[in-house]
């Protein structure tokens, strides 16, 4: 039986690797969901006939336990999950997310716990945590405890955040010394426990990794909130890899090594893509702010436009870049985005769509919005191979957008977007900017790009000036 449900984990880590490289492909995506959907049911089932479930004297209220957690999480998420708005996609990942390190999290819990008690039954006093479980047990479970408590902790601030509960990033006095002084605590509680098998102790190290991840979260802010979540992404996957070494559970090795390099590797080229360094992010909280809206020089007043002159000037332009932002996801937009290229093109006119790796609220969040609206890959362009292109631009259409455009990050020092690289949509020979009012970004400042010579603004909701522009180039015709 051993040897089945062990053959049965590798074949559901097997699905796991084929389901996400199908994931790299927007064309294989869907299917690669649904492979490592079946690899975690399998894992599931498989895990009811586990001998640590079957044999222990508590079969029966074990196998009942796991159904009821099953029922009550699934039924959960199935229902949340169907009904979660594309806008909200993004806090529904990041809480998830903070659910798979607690869970790794609990586990190193559980058996640090039964070590415990393990090794209260020596009358000396003398057996630690590494006696009973090994010292290799030992250190991952007490790795896999710290890394994903933090993530579990950091991921609910990170929620927190993207669901506009929080302020976007506060900095408590001298916050750095205090993260300092708490990272040391923990990693001395961790030490603790590896050398002796005390209650108290477990629990001011829980403590301290919980107060971890939430100082580490809160002073993120502007261009630097996609890098932590990707991180604490790979954490989790790492938390959850070291904990299935502890119960020597070969799905969750491999499904927890695959999701922290995959993890790391996201983490790495956010980080790159946003100028940005990991461990600065982490430990220092960079390109923070008050949550205030900052200076930029973003003085004078935006001039208007009106849908119809906007359509003329599209109609007769001889390329437009469409940039699409978070706005667009807001207004569902996309379709008639799609209808409006179409037109365009009808007329001669060259249409591109240009991605800025951090628009939107999660990795890839327009490339998905573009896709669902039939929008071709080969007339979607990265940041780096479009950016050269603005200057041959007629019209630059930034919908829904705003600090992935900001010019500010290349000039303001104190700017909390400085040093991530922009859409160049400044160079275009004309900017029309449709978003419903004078709301910032994510970041929280202003854009002078709204007050810029060349640009225009088409006040209203995505969907609403999209369709207001289709009628436009459709008068025209
Ligand atoms: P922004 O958040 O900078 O700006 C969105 C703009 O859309 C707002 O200025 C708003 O202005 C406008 N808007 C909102 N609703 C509508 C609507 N219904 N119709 C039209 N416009 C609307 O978006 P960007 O995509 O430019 O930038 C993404 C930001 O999110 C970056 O700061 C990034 O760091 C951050 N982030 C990204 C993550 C990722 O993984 N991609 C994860 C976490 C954060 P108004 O209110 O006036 O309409």
């Amino acid at each position: 039986m051993e040897m089945i449900i062990q053959a049965s984990y590798l074949i559901a880590a097997a699905f796991f690797i084929l389901g996400l490289k199908q994931m790299s492909s927007p064309v294989t995506a869907r299917r690669g969901i649904v492979w490592a959907g079946g690899g975690m049911v399998l894992a599931t089932l498989v895990t009811f006939a586990a001998p640590e479930i079957t044999g222990s004297e508590q079969a029966g209220t074990n196998i009942v336990l796991i159904v009821i957690a099953i029922a009550i999480g699934g039924g959960y998420a199935w229902v949340s999950g169907k009904k979660v708005a594309m806008t909200d996609m993004p806090q529904m990942i990041a809480m998830y997310n903070g659910m798979g390190g607690g869970a790794a999290a609990t586990i190193a819990a559980v058996e640090l716990l039964k070590a415990v008690t393990e090794a209260s039954h020596d009358p000396t006093g003398n057996t630690t945590i590494a006696d009973v479980l090994g010292a290799d047990v030992a250190i991952l479970g007490i790795l896999g405890a710290i890394i994903g408590t933090i993530s579990f902790s950091g991921s609910i601030i990170a929620w927190a955040k993207l669901d506009g509960r929080l302020n976007r990033s506060k900095l408590l006095p001298a916050q750095h010394i205090v993260n300092a002084f708490v990272a040391i605590a923990t990693v001395g509680f961790a030490v603790a426990i590896y050398f002796s098998a005390d209650l108290n102790t477990i629990i001011i190290f829980y403590a301290l990794a919980l107060v971890l991840g939430i100082f580490i979260t809160v002073p993120v802010g502007g261009a630097d909130m996609p890098v932590i979540i990707s991180l604490f992404n790979a954490l989790t996957g790492l938390a959850v890899g070291f904990e299935g070494y502890v119960l020597g559970n070969a799905a969750m090795i491999i499904a927890g090594i695959v999701v922290g390099s995959a993890g790391s590797l996201l983490t790495q080229l956010m980080a790159v893509a946003m100028n940005r360094s990991v461990a600065n992010v982490f430990f220092a909280g960079v390109g923070t702010d008050s949550g205030a809206v900052t200076g930029d020089g973003s003085e004078g007043i935006m001039k208007e436009i009106q849908a119809q002159d906007a359509g003329i000037l599209m109609a007769f332009a001889s390329q437009v870049v469409i940039i699409p932002g978070y706005g667009m996801a807001v207004a569902q937009a996309q379709h008639k985005i799609w209808e409006l290229t179409q037109l365009l093109n009808e007329q001669g006119v060259s249409v591109k769509f240009a991605i800025h790796p951090v628009a939107g609220r999660m990795p890839g969040h327009m490339n998905v919005l573009l896709a669902e609206a039939g929008v071709p890959y080969d007339m979607i362009y990265d940041m780096d191979d479009i950016n050269a292109d603005f200057k041959n631009t007629t019209v630059a259409l930034v919908i829904g957008a705003n600090d992935v455009v900001n010019p500010s990050a290349k000039t303001d020092t104190s700017s909390p977007l400085y040093g991530m690289p922009i859409l160049d949509a400044f160079k275009s020979d004309n900017v029309i900017v449709i978003k419903r009012g004078r709301g910032t970004g994510f970041s929280g400042v202003e854009n002078p790009l709204f007050f810029a010579d060349n640009t225009k603004m088409l006040f209203g909701d995505g969907q609403k000036a999209a369709s207001q522009l289709i009628q436009a180039v459709k008068e025209l015709t």
